[in-house]
């Protein structure tokens, strides 16, 4: 007998370009899950998060909507494995948030790691971003996923999700099951300026960056702030072209390391750049062409969109039968 999948959802804002922070710490991971086949995959662009914070220049949405599927896409995912949607085009996201709302006490939400450093920060006090954690809540649990992959700092909001599971299931009767996490460990790339990598510093390399640029940011990088001259002693592991290299490089000597901190001559940081800027280029080739090809040809991007949205709304509308259903909610009995 064939084992049932488990369902799993991930999905990211689209704020913006992807970089290769965002590739590293979560895409390169959801394309290793799809292709172990042992999940049914959900992936979704949530464009109303994206409105938490960015409600006030709403432009440039559809435009990003459609470069992070193309993103998704020539990265690996493949609609056809997983289903790829816009969270608007599943309206059943929008009402399990409002059903949720009416059971979660206000503290729960205040309380939630990051919200008052981001709701100062951010000048933000918006009904939304107070309740965009149970958003996400809903976003999950509205595909009754069995697993989420996340990072170490994202496991309080997936376990927000998780209480919110136990109170309904308290109040109507069980429904869900209690999402887990799938953690992953993945590499945390420092900025092209060695401090995090973020859209907001402008530090990062965009994966659908053109060559001309790509040369112009990795040229410009940090390296090692010790190491002046090529004799200085250089310190690799602090040095963001060799933790790039180490990643891209297929070619990186194994002697690297050693002859930098050791101050050889024989390397030096410009040669470094260089060596790193063809492998980038070498590395994100295929994706760069996939990428072109899809953001030229909307018709095929739309098709695959929706398609994914066919088969979320499929899954979501089962689920919010059953919530209707354990809540009481009114249906016509003619
Ligand atoms: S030689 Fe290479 S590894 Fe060493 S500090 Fe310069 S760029 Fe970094």
């Amino acid at each position: 007998m064939t084992e049932k999948k488990k369902i799993l959802l991930s999905g990211m804002q689209p704020s913006g370009a992807l970089h290769l922070g965002n590739y590293e710490g979560a895409l390169r991971n959801w394309v290793e899950l799809q292709n172990t086949g042992k999940y049914e995959m959900f992936n979704c662009i949530v464009d109303w998060h994206a409105l938490t914070s960015g409600f006030e220049s709403t432009e440039q949405l559809v435009p990003r909507i459609y470069e992070m599927a193309a993103d998704y896409i020539s990265a690996g995912l493949d609609p056809e494995k997983t289903a790829i949607f816009v969270q608007s085009q599943v309206k059943e996201h929008a009402e399990l948030h409002l059903l949720l709302s009416m059971i979660i006490p206000t503290p729960w939400l205040e309380r939630v790691p990051s919200y008052k450093e981001k709701a100062e920060s951010l000048g933000l006090d918006s009904y939304g971003f107070l309740g965009y954690p149970l958003l996400q809540s809903a976003d999950i649990i509205v595909y009754r996923a069995d697993v989420v992959p996340v990072g170490k700092d994202q496991l309080p909001h997936l376990e927000l999700t998780r209480e919110v599971v136990r109170r309904f299931h308290y109040l109507y009767g069980d429904v869900f099951p209690e999402p887990q996490a799938l953690v992953t460990k993945f590499q945390v790339l420092p900025g092209t300026d060695g401090k995090k990598m973020s859209k907001t510093y402008g530090n990062f390399i965009a994966l659908g960056d053109p060559p001309d640029i790509v040369k112009k940011k990795v040229m410009s990088m940090f390296t090692d702030q010790t190491k002046i001259h090529k004799t200085d002693p250089g310190h690799p592991e602090d040095c963001p072209v060799y933790i790039y290299r180490t990643i891209y490089d297929a070619d990186l000597p194994a002697d690297l390391a050693d002859k930098c901190s050791s101050g050889d001559p024989s390397v030096g940081c410009v040669g470094c750049k260089k060596a790193l800027l063809s492998a980038l280029i070498d590395y994100f080739a295929d994706f760069r062409e996939r990428r072109e090809e899809l953001l030229a040809d909307k018709a095929q991007l739309d098709a695959f969109l929706e398609s994914g949205a066919d088969r979320a709304r499929q899954r979501a509308s089962e689920t919010m039968k059953l919530v209707r259903e354990a809540m009481h909610m009114f249906k016509p009995e003619m």
